[in-house]
């Protein structure tokens, strides 16, 4: 029995801790009762303040043998206030060398009570290297927690019938760690888990196709044959879904040059040669079978599509709507997304990492600009840390506050403490307070925090490289071509010190227009400390260099090359000096640059 299950029989545990049952969840488990979830979640938010109270109490028992909560003496108090005064607010690199010892097979316990077996890889996109982080049964019950919820407000909204998901899901490498832990993605270590498969299942949307697929040693494999799945069963689809939105463009542009091939396969019968993985063929051969009549209706609706708009719904014409993270670094998407999309509904997903879940989209009506997240209060204990210029990593600032104590329209940094090893851990997201649902808040997803343009005065955050890049962009719409991808980077070497934009762009666009876009960009940044230090020369022209296309599948390859999986890639969208590899990447495949002449 896995321990998340045990935590449901502990006598000592509070009535909410115990909820749903056992039998509750073996009942969800083969048929869904979205009221019942529903109901649930209103009682647990309902009494937010108590339900994260006995949260912290729950997760420092369980835990308080661990070495790391036992140097911080606690002395069996197990409320906010010690548990604030005692243990310190962290970052990932405080607590590294715990998780290292972890790995490494010590045999006693060191962040939680019951042993870590499991180590996720976070995808290390913003870092330019993963990240290790304890991973436990109990986290994989959260997820589902975080599913299941979403999922009952969607399905209540949007229901669906019998059917199956085409959803671009990946895994990652795994690999033993040096003491014989597995380690992989969250969302590999996941995707893996029986508890996953039985809630697709339960919501009837089972990944269209086989396990062999979604863990591929090979991505670019995995992907084509996720597409042939997809179309074979084109009837059935009736959600098309991956963990980030970038995923699911990224799969579709890689339909729009393979849909010639995946239509031969289907009318030979026979998969094509290039995917060469036995385990696949294996597989696949269960499910492919010659098909001219398929193979002639897919080829004709490819070839009616104008610049692929409306390609979902032509080829999937039961798919009810598309499921992913849009928000934060996925907005950059949503335009491609939605010619995919034509008139199929996006439906943004829940917000978490592979640190844990945090809140669950419980209003897919909303356009997935205006996305927030509700926190659930049981799933771990949450602080608020709040903005301010003294409090950036590393420093001193005012203490963090309590999941309902939170103002609304404020900005916060969130601190976690989860199930799985990790206290006062600061996430390194920026997100603001927009409402409440009952007593625990709706949270919208800001920012990055470290993700900064900076080289002296100025700051600008991914928000505020995303917005100059979307304003610059619109000078590309004319030529009817578009940025696939976009990253940044702080040239230090030059004097005075630039910022670096660095674009893929559609097609081949003018001089001219190119020159126009990078005036733009600059312009676009308006923080006061940029435009002064801009005006005085203090900072150098904003220079844009376009990249040779592919160069972001170049920067995807390596990224998974490192450990990484497609289904939690997210473009770095500021790269750093330390990231040398990406840099050199990008530097090596620039095909023009541009200098702004916007402050003369
Ligand atoms: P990972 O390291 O792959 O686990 O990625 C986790 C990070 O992805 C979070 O810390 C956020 O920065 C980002 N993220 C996750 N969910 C969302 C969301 N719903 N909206 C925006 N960003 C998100």
């Amino acid at each position: 029995m896995s321990c998340s299950h045990r935590i449901f029989h502990c006598s000592c545990t509070p009535s909410f801790l115990l909820k749903p049952s056992h039998s509750k969840i073996k009942k969800m488990e083969h048929k869904f009762d979205s009221e019942a979830v529903i109901q649930e979640f209103e009682s647990l938010t309902k009494d937010a303040k108590r339900v994260q109270l006995e949260t912290l109490k729950k997760i420092l028992k369980e835990n308080g043998e661990a070495e790391y909560l036992k140097k911080w003496n606690l002395n069996g108090k197990f409320d906010p206030q010690t548990y604030s005064s005692c243990v310190p607010l962290v970052t990932h690199k405080d607590l590294e060398p715990y998780i290292q010892k972890i790995a490494d097979g010590a045999s006693y316990p060191v962040l939680t009570g019951k042993p870590i077996t499991t180590i996720t890889l976070s995808s290390g996109t913003t870092q330019g290297k993963p990240k290790f982080v304890p991973f436990n049964d109990e986290l994989t019950e959260t997820t589902m927690q975080i599913y299941r919820t979403s999922f009952a407000f969607r399905n209540r909204e949007f229901p669906i019938g019998n059917g199956k998901a085409l959803s671009f899901i990946f895994g990652s490498k795994q690999f033993t760690t040096k003491g014989g832990l597995l380690a992989g993605t969250a969302t590999t270590n996941v995707y893996r888990s029986a508890q996953f498969k039985k809630t697709m299942q339960a919501m009837q949307t089972p990944s269209c196709s086989p396990d062999e697929v979604i863990f591929a040693p090979d991505f670019h494999q995995s992907l084509y044959c996720h597409l042939l799945c997809g179309l074979i069963f084109r009837e059935e689809i009736q959600v098309i879904s991956s963990t980030f939105a970038h995923s699911i463009v990224h799969s579709f542009r890689t339909f729009e040059l393979v849909w010639s091939e995946l239509c031969s396969d289907i009318r030979t019968g026979v998969l094509s040669a290039k995917i060469t993985v036995p385990s696949i063929r294996t597989a696949m051969a269960k499910v492919l079978a010659p098909n001219p009549d398929l193979a002639d209706e897919i080829q004709k609706k490819c070839l009616g599509l104008t610049d692929w708009t409306g390609l979902i719904p032509e080829m999937f014409p039961n798919c009810k709507y598309i499921y992913a993270i849009m928000t934060g670094s996925m907005e950059p998407y949503l335009k491609k997304l939605r010619v995919y999309a034509g008139g199929v509904r996006l439906l943004s997903a829940d917000y978490g990492s592979s640190e844990g879940w945090i809140g669950a989209n419980v209003n897919p009506d909303l356009p997935p600009e205006m996305t927030s997240f509700t926190v659930l209060p049981n799933i771990g204990y949450f602080e608020f840390l709040p903005l301010t210029e003294s409090n950036e990593v590393d420093s001193v600032g005012p203490e963090p506050i309590g999941l309902t104590d939170v103002q609304l329209d404020e900005e916060y940094e969130v601190v976690v403490t989860n199930v799985a090893g990790l206290y006062r851990y600061r996430l390194g997201d920026v997100v603001k307070v927009i409402g409440f649902h009952n007593s625990t808040p709706k949270l919208q997803f800001v920012c990055r925090r470290n993700l900064m343009l900076t080289i002296n005065i100025d700051k600008n955050t991914e928000k505020d490289l995303q917005l100059s890049v979307e304003a610059a962009a619109k000078l590309l719409a004319d030529e009817k071509l578009e940025v696939v991808d976009f990253t940044s980077h702080v040239d230090l070497t030059a004097d005075p010190a630039h910022y670096v934009i660095f674009w893929e762009v559609s097609g081949e666009a003018s001089d001219a227009v190119l020159k126009e876009c990078c005036n733009c960009l600059d312009r676009s940044f308006v923080d006061v400390g940029y435009v002064s230090s801009r005006k005085v020369n203090a900072i150098g022209p904003l220079e844009l260099r376009v990249l040779r296309k592919g160069t972001f599948h170049k920067i995807l390859d390596h990224y998974v090359g490192l450990g990484s999986a497609l289904s939690q890639f997210k473009t770095p969208r500021c790269v750093g000096p330390s990231n040398r590899k990406v840099l050199q990447i990008l530097c090596n495949n620039v095909v023009k640059s541009y200098v702004s002449n916007t402050f003369g």
